[in-house]
């Protein structure tokens, strides 16, 4: 018998209406034979009563609460629990017999970093004996459990790294990731209006996006179905359509599928704000000092660009006021451009075809968008630009690399 993980998203579990078609996916895959594995998000988003957000709400009053990381980990893992439990209602009502298993019954193990925790190994026994008995088992994605016991979660996004984790532990045939879009599309739908649903991505396109700032999966997720070679499905909960299948870039190329594809996506992130240290603070450490200077009070820095009068760099939004003060205790006198934007074209065929930077740089100076900075590497080339330009600048490349037309 083949299983397949079926991971339900926050907008997928909100309410009756949604909840019946997740219902319709469950039973179409268990009616063709597979075993099932659902991994559930909390219900809803931010605002719904049981979403994490709301959870994490009921202890934010600056001063009254005092909750540390562990018991933060016990009170947001509550959402998952909560949309599990109604799920397995649900089903069973139906006649589908199913049992729900938190992430430490799931044999899901993790380190003990609370917040941010690193699954360890699975141990899939207690799954693998359930759906043997023929039930649907459905798991509490984004948590896990320490060899202690402690109950753990994984970070945001956290649930679909449960869904990949779960689905190379268990050899799965396939996870398919079910959210409020029909796939993986070419570019983030609230910015790009005319963005379009991909049919086939790589591992490794996917993994760009995400780590660009394409919230649609997390990157973690993808890394771990790479590593297992488990294939991946992104697909809409309220459609049949079969979605974006993400697989290994080598089964694209040979099915000719990249013949006419040069860029595949677009993905963007906010808040940045680009740093510069330059002449005549110039000293021979200068590069080691910021950046050891940056690393040692976890600030990360990106686009690190060194020549030999200074360095350019660009840290998140947030981090601005201390990279700022700890470049000023240095000595230095940096200048600072709040309010950019990355803006990142990918693309798995993009070191085959000459020109992509030439029309990334055509398209924004045509319209009078300044790139900041630029770099590049063999399927990624990333532009800052104002932040202010941001939504002109995608519509725009979007246009430009054609990814409004359906190639697929
Ligand atoms: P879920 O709750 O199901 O996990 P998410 O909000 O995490 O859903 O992910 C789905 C959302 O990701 C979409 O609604 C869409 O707005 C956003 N998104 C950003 N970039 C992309 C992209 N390239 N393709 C598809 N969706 C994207
Ligand atoms: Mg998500």
């Amino acid at each position: 018998m083949s299983l397949i993980v079926q991971k339900f998203g926050g907008t997928s579990l909100s309410d009756d209406h949604s909840r019946s078609h997740v219902l319709r996916h469950i039973v179409r895959e268990q009616q063709a034979g597979n075993g099932i594995v659902v991994v559930v998000s909390a219900m809803g988003r931010r605002g719904e009563p049981y979403a994490t957000d709301s959870l994490l709400e009921l202890v934010s009053s600056r001063g009254k609460y005092d909750l540390h990381a562990r018991e933060k980990d016990l009170l947001i893992s509550c959402g998952e629990v909560i949309s599990a439990a109604v799920l397995c209602g649900l089903l069973n009502a139906q006649g589908i017999a199913s049992v729900v298993l938190t992430g430490g019954q799931a044999g899901i193990i993790t380190n003990a970093r609370f917040g941010a925790a690193r699954i360890e190994r699975i141990v899939p026994d207690a799954i693998i004996q359930h759906v043997a008995e023929g039930r649907v088992v459905i798991v509490t994605g984004f948590q896990g459990m320490t060899e202690q016991g402690d109950i753990t979660t994984l970070g945001r996004g956290g649930s679909d790294t449960s869904a990949t984790a779960l689905g190379a532990a268990l050899e799965a045939s396939v996870v398919d990731i079910y959210t409020d879009v029909d796939g993986i599309l070419t570019a983030d739908p609230r910015w790009v209006s005319d963005a379009r649903p991909l049919s086939v991505v790589s591992y490794e396109e996917i993994c760009n996006m995400a780590h660009n700032g394409a919230k649609v999966i997390h990157p973690r997720a993808v890394e771990i179905a790479m590593r297992a070679s488990i294939p991946v499905r992104v697909r809409s909960t309220f459609s049949e359509g079969e979605g974006t299948l993400v697989t290994r870039s080598e089964k694209i190329r040979s099915n000719g599928q990249w013949s006419d594809r040069t860029v595949t996506g677009l993905a963007h992130v906010r808040g940045i704000s680009q740093i510069a240290v330059g002449n005549p603070q110039v000293s021979a450490d200068l590069q080691s000092r910021i950046f050891r200077a940056m690393a040692s009070h976890g600030i990360s820095v990106d686009f690190i660009n060194v020549i030999p009068t200074g360095v350019h760099y660009t840290v998140s939004q947030p981090d601005t006021e201390l990279a700022v003060q700890l470049l000023r205790d240095l000595g230095y006198k940096p200048i600072i451009r709040m309010d950019c934007a990355k803006v990142s074209i990918i693309g798995g065929g993009m070191n085959e075809e000459p020109g992509v930077m030439a029309g990334i740089v055509e398209t924004l100076t045509n319209l009078g968008i300044p790139i900041l900075q630029s770099a590049d590497s063999n399927t990624t080339i990333w532009v800052l630009i104002p932040e202010s330009e941001l939504a002109v600048a995608m519509q725009a490349l979007h246009r430009t690399f054609e990814l409004h037309l359906t190639y697929d």
